[in-house]
């Protein structure tokens, strides 16, 4: 019954009910007298202090006795759009993905890397040592990285403090570098941050490491993309091809991600890991074309059950 009742006033809630006096009065109106009602409260999620509406995001929490048994329930009422995480290994094929899933779904694509790389840029640009962890804190608390859709072969458009870094930040110099100040503590407590704020609403298909982990969380659908260290290294390779940039070996490019992936997976903060309710898709094999269908096909089974 207060299942129920906490359903339905879901329900009020997605079809546009956002008062508190509104929404409580359908979960009483559910439950029925052989249920002795505590409370029904709505309040802010984050820090449970009482709400007369939902502005962003709402829980719904009730306590009732049925004879000596105390039972409690809760539901989380977000007024925002949807939120799609894609996490996975270099080379996974995350961004060309992405991207198109959420041109597909009409949400925002957010290129978490690009943020990363953007950093990495500035760091080795101002040529501060690698190991020099509170000058690169000050610099990422301090720059300013702004990112734009892209209608070319780039993932994303970038600047970092008004420079356009767009080509520089996919360098060598800087792909193999990005993993080392991406492990940093305060690099990734300040870029998270920026993320979480660019999130608040929801409308978003964000790709990275710990999206799905330590990002956004209660993203309404994760994905886990991985391939083979061979099949991802020959995607790489075909993309520096495409771009006119110099032909780098395959042997190479294997060893630069798995060293890559070695690095994003041991580290201390927030590593590269599948989050337990991703869904892991082994992209060896498939069409571009085939993994977004799949991607899509899920976004919408898992949002027809909410
Ligand atoms: O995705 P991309 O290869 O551009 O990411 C570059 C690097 O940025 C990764 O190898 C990883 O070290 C770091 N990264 C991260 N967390 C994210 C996204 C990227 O640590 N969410």
């Amino acid at each position: 019954m207060l299942y129920r009742g906490l359903q339905q006033a879901g329900a009020a809630f997605q079809a546009g009910e956002r008062l508190g006096s509104v929404l409580l009065e359908v979960v009483k109106s559910v439950v029925s007298a052989t249920v002795a009602l505590e409370y029904v409260e709505l309040v802010d999620p984050t820090t449970l202090m009482p709400l007369e509406k939902v502005e962003e995001e709402g829980m719904l929490g009730v306590a009732a006795r049925v004879g000596s048994t105390r039972l409690i329930d809760n539901i989380i009422l977000r007024n925002c759009q949807p939120i799609v995480a894609i996490d996975g290994p270099a080379g996974a094929g995350k961004s060309t993905v992405a991207r198109q899933v959420a041109a597909i779904l009409g949400l925002v694509y957010l290129d978490t890397g690009a943020m990363y790389r953007a950093l990495t840029w500035l760091v080795l640009h101002l040529e501060v040592a690698l190991e020099d962890q509170c000058a690169i804190a000050e610099i990422a608390s301090n720059c300013q990285i702004e990112l734009a859709p892209s209608d070319n072969l780039e993932p994303v458009r970038v600047w970092i403090n008004d420079q356009e870094g767009t080509q520089d930040i996919r360098s060598q110099n800087v792909t193999s570098n990005v993993s080392a100040i991406a492990a940093q503590p305060a690099v990734r407590k300040a870029l998270v941050q920026q993320q979480q704020r660019w999130g608040k609403k929801g409308g978003l298909v964000a790709e990275g490491r710990d999206i799905g982990t330590h990002v956004f969380p209660n993203a309404d659908l994760k994905i886990f993309l991985t391939a083979s260290v061979h099949e991802r290294a020959r995607r790489r390779q075909q993309d520096f091809q495409d771009q006119g940039q110099a032909n780098v070996s395959l042997e190479q490019l294997e060893q630069e991600i798995s060293e890559r992936d070695w690095k994003d997976s041991s580290r201390d903060v927030a590593p590269l890991q599948k989050a337990a309710d991703a869904i892991e898709i082994q992209t060896d094999g498939l069409t571009i074309a085939q993994v977004v269908a799949e991607i899509i096909n899920c976004y919408h089974e898992r949002l027809s059950k909410q």
